[in-house]
């Protein structure tokens, strides 16, 4: 390949400019242009697409969000729209992509391969939903950011006897509740996993304050289960605790990136280049074991959630 683009897509992630960086460098180096395509599948669709060079991937390194943006495009499951991308890159000469998103965004590189262009996949998400591989770009920052709010309601909590009931992140991928449960110390997590019985968790709280006359409780509570405002006013109601809920929300998102996001994103960056150079598409690249792999989307999209039962398991031990 002599050109090549690079993009992101669905929500962005804490990492991603290391990952354009990584990819951006480790082309020119090879020899091959790269181009930055501007928010997601839209920019493609609309020739949203400009040189990049290795100074205007310098600095970036440190920054959340992403510099070429990220957009939603439903539409790009249309052939008819995907064909008006095809157009636009073969015009520049653009042979190849590497596509920096969520499942989603694997779903569209993967019927751009179909359609002759080359995509390889980066998992760039905080949720650690993408079940092919043990981390995503921008989980390990989301998960620092949980831990830091926490670790500081966790002061204020014990101070008025209070229970506070964290909401986080994940789209129904419990990790960043229990990693961020393990972390901090927290007296209970709700995943998809865990389920959720109000009953049984205002039991464990009465439990909590009666017999084990603890003076805080902090329960972290994935996304998408129960609405925590209204969970809080039951808790007041029904433990000795009084309840609070904090929604973390998008700051969940934001903030530099960890080093090992950094790290984990220039890895992932080399290996989609490297893909690329020997002509392979409709891959992404993941983690597994602290190695760097090519994983076909296809078998991607379908692997099943790894139980995270260990964890769990390592959790209750732990309270
Ligand atoms: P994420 O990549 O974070 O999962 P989305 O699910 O919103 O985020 O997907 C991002 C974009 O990927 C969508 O806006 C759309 O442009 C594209 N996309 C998603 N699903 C498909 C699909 N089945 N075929 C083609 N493109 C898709």
């Amino acid at each position: 390949v002599k050109r090549i683009g690079v993009l992101t897509s669905g929500g962005d992630a804490p990492g991603m400019n290391a990952a354009i960086r990584a990819v951006t460098r480790v082309a020119l180096n090879s020899g091959i242009e790269v181009f930055g395509i501007y928010d997601g599948y839209k920019g493609m669709v609309e020739g949203y697409i400009e040189p990049l060079t290795k100074a205007s991937v310098g600095e970036i390194i440190d920054r959340g969000g992403t510099i070429l943006g990220s957009a939603r495009l439903p539409e790009f499951k249309d052939p008819d729209v995907r064909e008006k991308a095809v157009q636009q890159l073969k015009k520049r000469g653009i042979e190849a992509i590497v596509v920096i998103g969520g499942d989603g965004s694997y779903r569209g590189a993967l019927a751009l391969t179909e359609m002759g262009i080359n995509c390889i996949g980066l998992p760039g998400t905080i949720d650690n939903d993408i079940t092919c591989t043990d981390f995503t770009i921008g989980f390990d920052t989301a998960l620092t950011t949980i831990v830091e709010a926490v670790d500081k309601l966790r002061d204020t909590s014990s101070s008025h006897h209070r229970c506070s009931i964290v909401e986080v992140m994940g789209n129904r991928c419990g990790d960043l509740a229990i990693w961020s449960g393990i972390a901090c110390g927290a007296e209970i997590v709700i995943t998809s996993s865990t389920g959720f019985e109000e009953g049984e968790v205002l039991e464990r709280l009465r439990d909590l304050d009666l017999i084990k006359k603890k003076r805080h409780a902090i329960v972290v509570i994935s996304e998408k289960i129960t609405d925590v405002h209204q969970f809080a006013k039951k808790v007041s109601l029904n433990t000795g605790f009084s309840g609070r809920a904090t929604v973390l929300g998008h700051v969940q998102r934001g903030g530099s990136p960890t080093p090992t996001d950094r790290v984990l994103a220039s890895r992932m960056g080399e290996k989609a280049v490297d893909l690329l150079m020997q002509g392979i598409g409709g891959q992404c690249v993941s983690i597994k074991d602290n190695q760097i792999i090519a994983v076909p989307i296809e078998e991607a999209l379908n692997t099943p959630r790894e139980s995270r039962k260990k964890l769990q398991n390592l959790f209750e031990r732990l309270v």
